[in-house]
């Protein structure tokens, strides 16, 4: 059967230069994985297996030996095989002597075996030097890199037990919640059944007075989830703000508005210019 080889390619500058050789017991999936990664970093990859003559997908500059020809060339052997199958390694046990034997192997379930499977190992092979290791790490993860599984989070540095972080959160909800009660409410006493049933004073309390609360309740709870963010150079992409930024624009511009309105020298003057008051009049 024809077989089907990896390329490897280096991962660092330094890849090249040829490290010791390491054994991998198993040809599976994380077998070949970690093979294929620990190629690419430099290493010499011996592996063991059933079957030398019929292995396929192993990665290019790799050996492959019987598990115990392949023992004899590395101090140290991976032991990717599934602890189902570890005692076959009884009869290895001369040439496992004084080895370090990786473990990497996990159970289907928790507590499945009164013993851990290194502790397994190390019973099975009395001379060896059982070690833990690689078994979080999936093959996938392996073989994707960066790209995919395993991604690294950034550590965000802003402590998300801070009393203004907390405060903002709790805000920003609070505010949203009570605008929304009361948007709720203009749009029920808009509709003509129930502005036909209440008088005019209240009809104009509601729109009005209620339409500003409103207004300023839901403006606030943008303004709060912006929190520390808010008009920070970082967030700016093509030099333009965030959507709920340019959202704020005729909300802020209405309430800047009514606030110049109401102020007293200007809203006296109103009034009076409403109830008929004339710059020049006569009268
Ligand atoms: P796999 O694909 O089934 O490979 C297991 C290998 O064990 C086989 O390819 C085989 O290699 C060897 N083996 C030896 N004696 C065997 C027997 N009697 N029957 C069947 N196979 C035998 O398993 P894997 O996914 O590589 O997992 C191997 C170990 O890594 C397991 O202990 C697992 O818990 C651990 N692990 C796996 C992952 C993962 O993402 N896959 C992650 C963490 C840990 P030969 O045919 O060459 O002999």
């Amino acid at each position: 059967m024809e077989k089907t080889c990896i390329d490897v390619l280096p991962l660092t500058m330094n890849s090249s230069e040829k490290q010791e050789v390491v054994c991998i017991f198993g040809t599976g999936d994380f077998g070949r994985s970690l093979g294929l990664k620990m190629l690419q970093c430099g290493y010499s990859i011996v592996f063991g297996s059933r079957n030398p003559q019929k292995n396929n997908l192993l990665p290019n500059g790799a050996e492959v030996l019987s598990y115990s020809e392949a023992a004899k060339k590395s101090d140290i052997i991976i032991i990717a095989i599934h602890r189902e199958h570890y005692d076959f390694l009884t009869e290895l046990t001369e040439v496992l002597n004084g080895k370090i034997l990786v473990d990497i192997s996990n159970n289907l379930k928790i507590n499945q075996y009164p013993e851990s499977n290194a502790e397994y190992l190390a019973q099975l092979v009395p001379g060896a030097h059982v070690v833990k290791a690689f078994n979080t790490i999936s093959a996938w993860a392996l073989q994707s890199g960066a790209l995919d599984a395993s991604r690294q989070a950034i550590l965000k540095k802003e402590n998300p037990f801070s009393t203004s972080s907390a405060w903002l959160s709790d805000s920003y909800v609070a505010l949203g919640i009570l605008g929304f009660f009361l948007f709720v409410l203009l749009g029920i006493t808009s509709l003509p059944s129930v502005s036909n049933a209440v008088n005019w004073r209240e009809f104009r309390f509601v729109q009005s007075k209620l339409g500003y609360l409103t207004l300023i309740l839901c403006t606030a709870h943008t303004l709060v989830y912006g929190g520390k963010r808010f008009l920070s150079p970082s967030n700016l992409r093509w030099y333009l703000p965030a959507a709920y930024v340019l959202g704020l624009i005729i909300p802020c511009t209405v309430l800047v508005i009514k606030f110049v309105l109401i102020m007293p020298c200007v809203d006296n003057t109103l009034t009076r210019i409403r109830q008929g008051w004339e710059r020049n009049s006569k009268h």
